[in-house]
């Protein structure tokens, strides 16, 4: 496990490195108050509006000027180089009315297109102040909104930790995007070798992820500069309903069978759909409020991640080795989650970067998962290859002959019909081999079999197999086959009476040789060396019988 040592620093190391960015910087939005006016409404309308009305929550209606108003009793002091920063969110319009302790007052607006120029890291940018007097009141708006981020997540910051996050940010995102790559690069080659399911998914996974982040720390707009924000929105929330969608699957065919009951697997699978199901939704139905489309998002969501939990735990509760890593790889990212809820809450107040924990957790879920996906491929290929190695053994006990150790008749065959064509086959026969058995017992016959066995066998090229009983037969390759098989069929005797003592005569063996033309078929050529062999024992056996040019495609 060096490597996730490694990953688990590597995190860690980048995460200090990030925590610098997050200085000195003044949130506003917890002492602001919310007002709506008309489009065309200004400042003085919103302050009206609140003195009328008070305080409302951070609105987000389409057709309406939402504002957020701070002011500042004891007037506050800024260097001249500090920006507004906050959130990107559709909106039509983004403004900014900024009164001065010296009762002047600035106004400045822009278009969408300010997210792009001044875009940092992590879906942020910044409106410039550009005032040196000390500030009385900051009143932001904007127009059409779909989402409070715009106003939910104003603070004031000095520009050098902007331009901080801008280069730090982008370099570790970039990191950040290429780690995730990695795992899909190498599933892609183990997909080469093994077609399993859980290495597709992975990939979906990962994939997916890997436009998230993209997209959501801003590396998408590097590639693609003319990305609306419209565009965008749709891409995150897509790359995150499918990333989570394509996890729930992963998992049913990641674990190890039998760590999820049939309904748990259901239920991932439903829970997966569900998440398409929310993503269209999110795309196409009519949500009247941006806080539909956040609800719908988070609730729907939520189910697809709270199925996965309950899947994770029942299959480590049932010994899943596989689910270990899981959990592992998911844990940052639930860490996140519980904080962005209790900070939502108002638990207590965190730095910035807290919020793009979120981003590592997702990049290292995505290498953990991926270790135990390298896991699982070397388990399922070790297990392949103990498969193969048993069918192999198999094979090789199908085509052996159980009392001499050579290859059977099913093995010549196909050595015959498979294999290059043998110059010239020898059917041999034991002679009188019944008197050896009556003689001296079975047992001293078996013996004489497995001597002559080994008398014909590991002859060259040539390739020895017993066809039953007492018979044997010879593929021969070399170029003088007749003049191999004469000195195989003398090595019988000799052998035998080396080796099997007692013996009241010389154990002799009788042969018929063929050279086969190359269509005769493995039968043709046996029965032909078979009437070759006939006519070696009706010659007076203890003699080889080569074939005169003759019928069955089987010539001299
Ligand atoms: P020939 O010279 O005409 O070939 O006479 P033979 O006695 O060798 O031929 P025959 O076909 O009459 O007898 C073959 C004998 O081989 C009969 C059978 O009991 C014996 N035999 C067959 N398989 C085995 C075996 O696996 N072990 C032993 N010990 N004997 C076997
Ligand atoms: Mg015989
Ligand atoms: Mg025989």
């Amino acid at each position: 496990m060096g490597e996730l040592r490694v990953i688990v620093a590597a995190v860690l190391a980048v995460l200090l490195f990030m925590a610098p960015a997050a200085r000195a910087e003044l949130a506003l939005a917890d002492s602001g108050c919310g007002a709506a006016t008309g489009r065309d409404g200004d400042a003085d309308a919103a302050l009206a509006q609140i003195d009328r009305n008070g305080c409302s929550g951070l609105g987000t209606m389409p057709g309406e000027r939402q504002w957020m108003i701070v002011s500042f009793p004891d007037a506050i002091e800024l260097s001249q180089s500090s920006l507004l920063r906050t959130k990107i969110a559709h909106f039509t319009r983004i403004g900014v009315r900024i009164d001065t302790a010296d009762g002047r007052s600035v106004t400045r607006s822009w278009d969408p297109s300010i997210t792009q120029h001044n875009r940092l890291p992590t879906s942020l940018f910044t409106l410039p102040l550009d005032v040196t007097a000390p500030i009385q009141r900051i009143a932001v708006f904007v127009d059409d909104t779909q989402s409070a981020d715009a106003l939910s997540n104003v603070a004031i910051v000095p520009a050098e930790d902007a331009a901080a996050r801008r280069t730090t940010g982008a370099l570790l995102f970039a990191l950040l995007c290429g780690l995730i790559a990695v795992p899909i690069l190498y599933n892609l080659a183990f997909l080469a070798v093994l077609r399993e399911r859980f290495l597709v998914w992975h990939i979906a996974m990962a994939g997916s992820i890997l436009v998230y982040a993209a997209t959501a720390s801003g590396l998408m707009l590097e590639l693609f500069p003319a990305l609306s924000l419209r565009a965008r929105m749709e891409v995150l929330h897509w790359s995150f309903g499918a990333s989570i969608s394509a996890g729930a699957v992963f998992l049913t065919c990641y674990v190890e069978r039998s760590s999820l009951s049939p309904r748990m697997l259901f239920l991932l699978r439903a829970a997966a759909a569900w998440a398409i199901l929310v993503n269209l939704a999110l795309s196409f139905a009519p949500l009247s409020t941006p806080a539909d489309f956040d609800l719908l998002h988070d609730a729907g969501l939520g189910v697809v991640m709270l199925v996965t939990i309950a899947a994770i735990t029942q299959a480590l509760r049932r010994g899943s080795r596989a689910a270990i890593f899981v959990a592992a790889g998911w844990s940052i990212i639930i860490l996140s989650l519980l904080d962005r809820l209790a900070r939502a809450f108002g638990f207590y107040d965190a730095p910035l970067f807290f919020n793009d924990v979120l981003y590592f957790g997702l990049a290292f879920e995505t290498v953990v998962t991926a270790l135990g996906v390298a896991g699982r491929f070397l388990a399922i290929r070790r297990e392949r290859d103990r498969a193969c190695e048993h069918a192999e053994t198999m094979e090789r006990l199908a085509e052996t002959d159980p009392l001499t150790g050579i290859l059977n008749r099913r093995a010549l065959q196909r050595h015959y019909e498979q294999g290059a064509p043998p110059i010239a086959v020898a059917l041999v026969d034991l002679d009188h081999f019944k008197g050896i058995n009556d003689a001296h017992g079975h047992d001293v016959g078996d013996r004489v079999l497995r001597i002559a066995a080994q008398a014909l066998d590991g002859s060259g090229a040539n390739i020895a197999g017993r066809m039953g009983g007492e018979e044997f037969v010879l593929l021969l390759y070399g170029s003088r086959p007749e003049r191999t098989a004469e000195q195989l069929r003398q090595a019988i005797t000799a052998r035998v009476a080396r080796h099997v003592p007692g013996l009241d005569r010389p154990v002799t063996a009788s042969m018929g040789l063929v050279r086969p033309s190359p269509e005769a078929d493995f039968e043709a050529v046996c029965a032909a060396a078979d009437r070759l062999l006939y006519a070696a024992k009706a010659d007076g056996r203890n003699r080889l019988v080569g074939a005169p040019p003759s019928a069955l495609g089987v010539a001299a």
